[in-house]
């Protein structure tokens, strides 16, 4: 509350913030998590926390009066729908040439995203970070990461037999005949708890069209993993359903942080301000970014880097279907966790790891859906709008044309040998491309350029970003392990020099 003095306040909960919070309260530092979204521990109506994506209610979406799918068209037919406006789990947060999705809530975008823990290529990870140490990545972090999530492989055997990864295995297969290699992707969801769903022992959670709404079974997101053993040392104290809209150096040392307390339908119910000596951003690469760019305009944090703000990428992000021929059917259930990518990042005419992803519709469609993450090169920059006091993202949609082109050579390569077609019907009326928002939002307060070497703002000791804002726009593959193994790298050097 306000007049509190707390040793570290982190702004956000998911994966830099999560990190933060365990090793600061390890470390002996009372750590207080600010997060602006909901708690996400309360069953709603239907006895669950969790809405299906089946039928998405006010729980789904952030502040929304319509739904708002990644696939929002069937048949060309816009099928979203009312809901009331409700501080729900999933933000698309619209900027003037793309949505950005992002999980609102303690535990960030691991409450809502597809469970996917994939390290990226080493060669490609030295190309983005060069500053970092690559062998103390691959020899420590990662595999430490990998730890604290709780990251699982699939059991391979069971994967060739099961119903519910049919979708995966038509979508391997053809991309296999068509030139192309595949991989297994590890993922948080326990697929030991899947097994069992579908031999219907237990409440069934990825093969109930649970995934982008939150899951209510199965899945190790960060309240269970590394929030909860932050919580376990009895440090922390994680304050949800506040907004932070301001950090400015305190005359008495330290920050102060400013906060507005919202209630469920996005309404102010009290402005709060407290003094943190250390302050942590963790808002995500959005978030971290508008947060600090519009301090440095405002004049609370005059003497940021021209840098901050700088740097922005959606990871080559672009979705695409196919429709499959009436005989090969892609199963009425499909599992939401993908399991399996089609990696062809290795061909210098247009890298692409494209994740072979779910439809889960509950019926037969007949459609192969993907997302793929290209190397589209482009880049943006969030600005300051002084006369409506919001913070614009320069990116234009036709900047991930790139991204398209990189993923159609694969595609119409498979499409040609398997005489198929795109679905023109689910992106927009005949819109082959997903190419207008992304899930991985990267970059804005890029690492060793807007920071320092582990994260530290210049010229604010006691100033730190922790989250996606820190990777260049780009991992080549699906992101938050990097960003969890990168945070563990910096938090370890900032308790070590800064805190002890
Ligand atoms: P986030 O996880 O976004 O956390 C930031 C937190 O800060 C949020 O909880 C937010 O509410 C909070 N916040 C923001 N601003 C403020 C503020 N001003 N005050 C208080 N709190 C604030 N990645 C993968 O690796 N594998 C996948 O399978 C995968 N699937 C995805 C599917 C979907 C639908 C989506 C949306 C994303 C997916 N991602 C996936 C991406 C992944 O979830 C993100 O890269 C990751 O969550 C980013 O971590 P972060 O720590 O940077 O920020």
């Amino acid at each position: 509350s306000t007049g509190d003095h707390v040793a570290a306040l982190v702004i956000g909960s998911g994966y830099g913030g999560a990190v933060t919070a365990l090793r600061l309260t390890q470390a002996g530092i009372a750590t207080a998590v600010v997060e602006m979204g909901m708690a996400w521990n309360t069953a709603g109506s239907n006895g669950k926390i969790f809405c299906d994506m089946l039928e998405p209610d006010q729980r789904s979406y952030w502040l929304r009066t319509t739904t708002d799918q990644p696939l929002g068209y069937f048949l060309g037919i816009n099928v979203n729908k009312s809901i009331t406006r409700y501080t729900g789990v999933l933000d698309s947060e619209k900027f003037a040439g793309i949505r950005v999705y992002q999980g609102r809530g303690v535990g960030g975008g691991s409450l809502v995203n597809g469970g996917m823990a994939v390290v990226p290529r080493r060669d490609y990870f030295a190309e983005i970070l060069p500053s970092v140490d690559v062998a103390s990545m691959y020899d420590t972090y990662f595999p430490r990461a990998n730890a604290g999530l709780g990251v699982n492989a699939i059991d391979t055997a069971w994967f060739e037999t099961a119903s519910c990864y049919r979708y995966a295995r038509v979508s391997r297969d053809q991309a296999r005949a068509s030139g192309y290699s595949t991989t297994f992707l590890n993922n948080v969801y326990d697929f030991g708890y899947m097994k069992q769903e579908l031999a219907g022992t237990v409440t069934r959670s990825a093969l109930a069209s649970e995934v982008i709404y939150g899951n209510n079974y199965g899945k190790r997101s960060l309240d269970k993993t590394y929030l909860a053993a932050a919580a376990a040392t009895g440090r922390l104290s994680i304050t949800a359903q506040h907004v932070v809209t301001a950090v400015a150096p305190n005359s008495a040392g330290g920050y102060t942080v400013t906060m507005n307390q919202i209630d469920t339908a996005g309404a102010t119910v009290t402005t709060k301000t407290v003094r943190a000596d250390r302050v942590f951003f963790a808002a995500g690469s959005i978030g971290t970014s508008k947060l600090l760019v519009a301090m440095r305009a405002q004049g609370a944090l005059p003497n940021l880097p021209s840098a901050v703000g700088q740097g922005w990428g959606n990871n080559g992000n672009v979705m695409v279907a196919r429709a499959q021929h009436l005989w090969n059917t892609t199963g009425a259930l499909e599992a939401g966790m993908p399991a399996m990518g089609i990696d062809n990042w290795a061909d210098p005419a247009g890298p692409v790891f494209a994740e072979i992803a779910p439809f889960p519709a509950g019926t037969e469609l007949w459609i192969s859906l993907y997302l793929a993450i290209t190397k589209n090169p482009n880049r943006a920059q969030f600005s300051y709008n002084s006369s409506t006091g919001a913070v614009e993202l320069s990116w234009q949609t036709a900047q991930n044309q790139p991204a398209v082109n990189a993923a159609k050579r694969v595609f119409d390569t498979i499409n040609k040998a398997q005489v198929t077609v795109y679905r023109s019907d689910l992106f927009g009326v005949n819109k082959v491309w997903g190419d207008d928002f992304t899930y991985h939002p990267l970059g804005g307060c890029i690492l060793n350029q807007a920071t320092d070497n582990y994260g530290r703002l210049p010229g604010y000791p006691g100033l730190y970003v922790m989250d996606g804002s820190l990777i260049p726009g780009s991992t080549g593959v699906n992101p938050f392990v990097t960003i969890t193994a990168l945070a563990e790298r910096n938090i370890e050097k900032i308790i070590s020099t800064d805190l002890t």
